[in-house]
C-alpha cells in the first residue's frame, strides 16, 4: 500500500500546477488517522507554507435552512465569473457525532461542483471539533498553495463551530432571514457579534420588502454592539441566493474590508494572532493526545480526577501532578 502513497514533493508539484485530483488526495492525507499519511501531510503542509496565504478566507454561517448552500453556489459562481478560483470547505460539528451530517448529505452546489474554477470539499467527518478545525485549517493552506483566491469555510449556525471558524478566516459572514416578530431571534447574539457582514437572504418575491425592513433593524442593532478591535464596522445587506442577487454587493463589502484592513495593517496582524492562538490550542490538544496514548498516565489521571472530585486535591495542583507524571512516563 505504501507504494501508492504519493510523496510530499510530488503532491506539492501537482498542487502548484492546480491539479484538483492531487489536491483531493492531499486533503485526504490531512484528514487521515494513519500516522504514515499524517507524516506526508505534515511534510506537505510545511513545504506548501511559502505558497500559501494569498487568498481571502471567508467564513459563512447561518441556521439550517437559511440558504447557505444555495448562497455559496450563487456566490461562488459569481466569483468564478469575475476570474476568481474558489475553494469551499466545511466544518460540520454534527457529523462528528453521528455520520448524518447537516452539511454533507444533500446534493449540494451542483453547478459549482462542476465548475473548473471551483473546488468543493465536504466536512471531515470524524474527530473532535478541535481535530476537525485543525484539518480545515491545514486544508485552507493547501487550497491556497493550489492557487485558490477565495476560500470559503462553511459552518452551521448552531453555536459550536463558529468560534473555530472565526479564528481561521479573515472575514465572517452570517446569513439570516427576515423573521416575523423579533428580528433578533433564532441566532445567538454572540454569533452576531462575530459577523463582519450580515446578509438577509431570501430577499425575493413577497419577502423582499420584509428583508429590506429587517436589514434596517439589524443595522440599528449592530450599532449597539461594542466596536471591533480592527475598527471595522459590520455591514448589513440583502440577497436572494435563488435569484442570484446581492452577490456583487457582498463581494464589494469583502473587497472594501480587505483593502481597509491591509491599509491599516490589521490584515496581517489578525492572521498572526490567529496562528499564535492555534499554536497554543494545539499544545493543549497534543498533550491530551499524549495522555490518551499513555495508559499509565491515563490511570494516574483517573486517580487524580477522583481526588479532585472528592475535594482532596485542588484542580490546579492535580493538573500539575498529571502533567509531571506524563512527562516522567513519556519518552
Ligand atoms: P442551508 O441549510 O442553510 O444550506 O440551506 P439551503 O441552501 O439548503 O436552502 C434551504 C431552502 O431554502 C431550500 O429549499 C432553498 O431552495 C431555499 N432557499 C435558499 N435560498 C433562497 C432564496 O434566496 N430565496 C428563496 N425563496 N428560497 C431560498
Amino acid at each position: 500500500k505504501s507504494a501508492e502513497l504519493p510523496s510530499a514533493d510530488w503532491l506539492l508539484g501537482e498542487l502548484s500546477k492546480g491539479n484538483r485530483a492531487a489536491l483531493s488526495r492531499a486533503l485526504t492525507l490531512v484528514e487521515s488517522k494513519s500516522q504514515k499519511h499524517r507524516k506526508v501531510a505534515e511534510e506537505l503542509i510545511h513545504k506548501a507554507l511559502p505558497l500559501s496565504g494569498n487568498s481571502v478566507r471567508i467564513g459563512i454561517t447561518g441556521v439550517p435552512g437559511v440558504g447557505k448552500s444555495t448562497f455559496i453556489e450563487a456566490f461562488g459562481t459569481y466569483l468564478t465569473s469575475i476570474g476568481k478560483k474558489v475553494a469551499v470547505l466545511a466544518i460540520d460539528p454534527s457529523s462528528t457525532k453521528n455520520r448524518g451530517s447537516i452539511l454533507g448529505d444533500k446534493t449540494r452546489m451542483n453547478e459549482l461542483s462542476q465548475n473548473e474554477m471551483a473546488f468543493i470539499r465536504p466536512s471531515p467527518s470524524a474527530g473532535s471539533l478541535g481535530g476537525v478545525a485543525r484539518k480545515t485549517r491545514e486544508s485552507i493552506l493547501l487550497c491556497e498553495a493550489a492557487g485558490y483566491d477565495v476560500i470559503i469555510v462553511e459552518t452551521v449556525g448552531v453555536g459550536q463551530s463558529e468560534t473555530a471558524v472565526k479564528s481561521m478566516v479573515d472575514f465572517f459572514m452570517l446569513l439570516m432571514l427576515a423573521g416575523a416578530g423579533d428580528e433578533l431571534q433564532g441566532i445567538k447574539r454572540g454569533i452576531m457579534e462575530m459577523a463582519d457582514l450580515l446578509i438577509i437572504n431570501k430577499a425575493d418575491g413577497n419577502n423582499a420588502r420584509n428583508a429590506k425592513r429587517a436589514s434596517g433593524e439589524y443595522k440599528r442593532a449592530l450599532h449597539l454592539f461594542p466596536a471591533n478591535d480592527n475598527e471595522w464596522i459590520p455591514r448589513v445587506s440583502v440577497a436572494s441566493a435563488i435569484e442570484k442577487t446581492g452577490m456583487s454587493d457582498a463581494w464589494e463589502v469583502i473587497t472594501e474590508f480587505e483593502n481597509q484592513q491591509k491599509n491599516k495593517g490589521y490584515f496581517k496582524t489578525t492572521r498572526q494572532e490567529q496562528a499564535l492562538k492555534w499554536f497554543e490550542e494545539s499544545i493543549g490538544e497534543l498533550l491530551l493526545e499524549k495522555f490518551n496514548r499513555n495508559p499509565e498516565a491515563q490511570e494516574n489521571l483517573q486517580q487524580l480526577k477522583e481526588k479532585v472530585r472528592s475535594e482532596k486535591l485542588e484542580p490546579f495542583n492535580a493538573a500539575n501532578q498529571a502533567v509531571d507524571f506524563l512527562f516522567k512516563t513519556t519518552s
